[in-house]
């Protein structure tokens, strides 16, 4: 896959229809993925936080997360398709995971909003196996939460703890885990919430 290089991150050449497409066939191939979907706001703080960039380059693939990353890129003359944004790849996340009784695993967000997550989950999502879930608001010492991911071997993992805090902690634990798609979702919950 062609990438596109904007401040030193490097962006996948894809539309968000074809990136959601390669994810499905990486759950079903148990090929564990590291996924970014990087905003402005992400791209300057990785120019400003040579960690943060260390870890941006961890990550399997990092795609245009804003309108911006979009125009940047058009700029440089290296257009990529469109915006890939979280949320949207979220979605079409659980769609497929409810078509093809995908395990889920659920981290960040307050205990209320969580919930409030699960029931919607459950209500629209029939299919979709919720191995477990975690609030966002814990000891970062406590590894207990990725040993429970690392026994149920969830195939997809959606962590909802803002940047830069949900990439550090998939970065912290990554290599320990064996499978699935480890993803940054930002409020994403908070919007699924209502
Ligand atoms: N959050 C969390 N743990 C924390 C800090 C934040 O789970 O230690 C959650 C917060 O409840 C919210 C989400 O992270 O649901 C994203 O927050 P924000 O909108 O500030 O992040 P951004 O979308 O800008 O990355």
């Amino acid at each position: 896959l062609k990438k596109v290089t904007i401040l030193g991150v490097p962006f996948i050449n894809i539309n968000r229809k074809d990136f959601v497409a390669l994810l499905k066939k990486r759950i079903e191939t148990e090929q564990k993925t590291f996924v970014i979907t990087a905003n402005p706001e992400i791209v300057m703080k990785a120019k400003e936080d040579s960690h943060y960039m260390d870890i941006i380059h961890q990550a399997t693939y990092v795609t245009a997360d804003g309108i911006g990353v979009v125009k940047a890129a058009q700029l440089l003359n290296e257009p990529l398709p469109e915006r890939v944004a979280g949320f949207d790849t979220m979605m079409d996340l659980l769609e497929i995971a409810n078509q093809e009784r995908f395990r889920l695993y659920l981290l960040g967000a307050s205990q209320s909003v969580l919930e409030r997550v699960m029931a919607r989950l459950v209500a629209e999502y029939h299919n979709v196996e919720i191995m477990g879930a975690h609030n966002g608001f814990f000891d970062w010492e406590d590894d207990s939460i990725a040993r429970e991911i690392r026994e149920l071997e969830p195939d997809l993992v959606l962590v909802a703890l803002g940047v830069p805090k949900q990439e550090q902690w998939i970065a912290r634990h990554y290599d320990s885990f064996k499978k699935g798609i480890f993803m940054g979702l930002g409020g994403s919950f908070d919007i699924l919430a209502g």
